[in-house]
């Protein structure tokens, strides 16, 4: 049985697709409001290609009582550490958290809260947002590479993902793959809010990429991730093109008033920094820039 916290785009993707393969699938909802709208709507429906299906997959609340062996957080980074405190009495010993949260710190932050859990990171390129109250568009298949820092060996489970269609890969380096995400993200991310542009107008900022593609370099490098530091300026150029009509998420967040996951974005690459006491002028900046600007909109800078 597979427990899912978080109907949101992401939690609507995974359920879904494991609920059709024939793979348990239990949902998590935050309260019994939640609960009621979603036995409203009577489960969750999937967008792909324009063709709707609907999945009426069986739901509770985070303080129902039923042990709990496999989770798959799928909320923001933000709200990892405290969904997992309210669950950690219903995690069975030797219980898998499955944790698809963007950014860097969250894992670490869950791990705490869970110490009697196996902590499995994963970094996703599938893409999805939600249309309605549990609908959910899938707008890019994408891959997604999942991996434990503290042990290579790779859970049976992986055999339902395999079975649902859910293309993914178990990587023995999983925090590089996280630090390479995190850095493209720094380098992109942050300045479309900024020039309030979509990705391929950063085309016309080329020696702002270049200064923060060369710190973030410095910053992998005394991080021990060398190898996630390989071509990221080439990476971040090719990236800005092959997504230049989109606008970036923490561009969409902030458009829509929403709170963006800064701290375990650009906030933990600049934590990092400091610790290893790196001179990352640029970066430093620019976080400086991306807080005043979050405040200026009301937006918390956590
Ligand atoms: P989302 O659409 O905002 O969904 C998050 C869900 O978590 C919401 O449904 C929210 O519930 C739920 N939630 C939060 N705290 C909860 C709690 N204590 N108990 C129960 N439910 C709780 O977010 P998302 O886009 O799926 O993103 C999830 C993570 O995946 C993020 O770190 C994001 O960066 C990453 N990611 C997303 C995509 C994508 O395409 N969307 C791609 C790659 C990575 P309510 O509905 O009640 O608010």
């Amino acid at each position: 049985m597979w427990h899912i916290l978080g109907a949101g785009s992401l939690g609507t993707l995974w359920a879904t697709r494991l609920a059709r393969a024939g793979v348990p699938v239990e949902l998590l909802l935050r309260d019994s409001a939640r609960l009621h709208s979603y036995q409203q709507a009577g489960g969750l429906t999937l967008i792909e290609q324009d063709q709707a299906q609907h999945y009426p997959i069986a739901a509770q609340t985070v303080a129902d009582t039923q042990p709990i062996k496999r989770l798959l957080l799928a909320c923001k980074a933000y709200d990892a550490a405290p969904a997992v405190a309210q669950l950690a009495h219903r995690l069975a010993p030797g219980a898998d958290i499955l944790l698809l949260q963007n950014g860097l710190g969250s894992q670490d932050e869950v791990a705490r809260a869970a110490p009697q859990a196996r902590c499995i990171f994963a970094s996703s390129t599938d893409g999805a947002f939600r249309q309605a109250d549990f609908q959910v568009v899938f707008a890019g298949h994408g891959h997604t590479w999942l991996g434990d820092p503290q042990n290579i060996q790779p859970p049976a489970w992986l055999a339902d993902l395999h079975k649902a269609g859910i293309a993914h890969d178990w990587s023995l380096d999983i925090l590089s793959r996280l630090w390479r995400k995190l850095a493209l993200n720094c380098a992109i991310n942050p300045l479309t809010v900024l020039h309030d542009c979509r990705n391929g107008e950063l085309r016309e900022h080329p020696a702002q990429l270049a200064c923060l593609s060369s710190e973030l370099v410095e910053l992998l490098q005394h991080c021990g991730h060398s190898h996630a530091a390989e071509g990221l300026h080439e990476d971040v150029l090719r990236v800005i093109q092959a997504t230049a009509l989109n606008y970036s998420s923490m561009h969409q967040d902030v458009r829509q008033g929403r709170r963006t996951e800064i701290a375990y974005l650009l906030g933990y690459a600049c934590q990092a920094a400091q610790r290893h006491q790196l001179p990352l002028p640029h970066l430093y900046a620019l976080h400086a820039q991306l807080l005043a600007h979050l405040s200026s909109r009301g937006l918390p800078s956590h």
